[in-house]
């Protein structure tokens, strides 16, 4: 009988609230599927290398390397757009001084351990600032992300540890394809407090769990590579339709940033 994970990422939690049988095949079977998320392959890796490439560069920026030497790197016209779209970000000029990019901190929860690994923490005595930037295909939209483990899983995490006070925090999601519409999440200690009861009962809920169940929203098994182990259907759903994906259950968001963290 396989064994929990000793610690639990965002993405994790995200697979078990989405899918449980996706949990249990990924986290618990440690299953990989020779299937991909979407086609083409090809478009779809292609997105996710310059996804990979765009995090890898903003980390250079953090760590103090000129613009300009970092722009010399292989860029195609996309990746050189949300280069742009960056530097010239409101984001950039109003986060604390304190700067930490690619930040990993975890907090025992539990009996377990939660970790949430920060594209930038930045964060001073009178305020802290979590920047997530994001390379998909749309903007997710605001509720969504409110309700997304990411959301609740970075900033908890972020409080728990001693960062900074749930009141001075704030998350922001940055889209490089829509850099004009960033998505601005404040924290406060009601909502810390609600999340930390909600991280608990979920964790709990999983070391109780004997059947994980299949889900019942089946779109969301158009982009997961179980879907023939499943048999919830054979072809991989359409990359460039994701924008126009009808969602029916409004929690669906294929995050490419997640799925390139995981598989990179
Ligand atoms: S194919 Fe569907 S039911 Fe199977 S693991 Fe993926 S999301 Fe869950």
């Amino acid at each position: 009988m396989s064994q929990l994970p000793s610690q639990f990422s965002q993405s994790a939690l995200q697979d078990y609230v989405d899918c449980a049988r996706r949990f249990e095949l990924k986290y618990i079977q440690k299953m990989r599927w020779p299937a991909a998320e979407s086609e083409p392959i090809e478009l779809q890796e292609a997105h996710m290398r310059r996804g990979a490439l765009f995090h890898q560069m903003i980390h250079l920026h953090h760590l103090g390397v000129p613009p300009e030497q970092i722009a010399t790197t292989e860029m195609d016209d996309d990746l050189r757009l949300w280069w742009q779209a960056y530097l010239e970000s409101d984001v950039l000029r109003n986060l604390p001084q304190n700067r930490y990019p690619e930040y990993t901190l975890s907090v025992p929860l539990a009996g377990r351990r939660l970790i949430a690994k920060y594209d930038l923490l930045a964060y001073d005595q009178s305020r802290g600032v979590i920047v997530d930037w994001k390379t998909s295909l749309r903007r997710t939209k605001q509720a969504v992300l409110e309700q997304r483990l990411q959301t609740v899983v970075y900033r908890y995490v972020a409080v728990a540890a001693g960062v900074i006070s749930a009141d001075q925090l704030t998350m922001i999601y940055w889209f490089a394809t829509h850099p004009e519409d960033i998505a601005i999440l404040p924290y406060s200690q009601a909502q810390y407090e609600q999340d930390g009861h909600y991280l608990i009962a979920l964790l709990q809920e999983i070391e109780k769990r004997e059947v994980f169940d299949l889900t019942v929203h089946v779109k969301r098994c158009f982009y997961c590579v179980f879907r023939s182990l499943c048999e919830r259907g054979v072809s991989a759903g359409d990359f460039e339709g994701i924008d126009e994906i009808d969602i029916d259950d409004d929690a669906f968001d294929l995050d490419f940033d997640q799925v390139a963290e995981v598989v990179f």
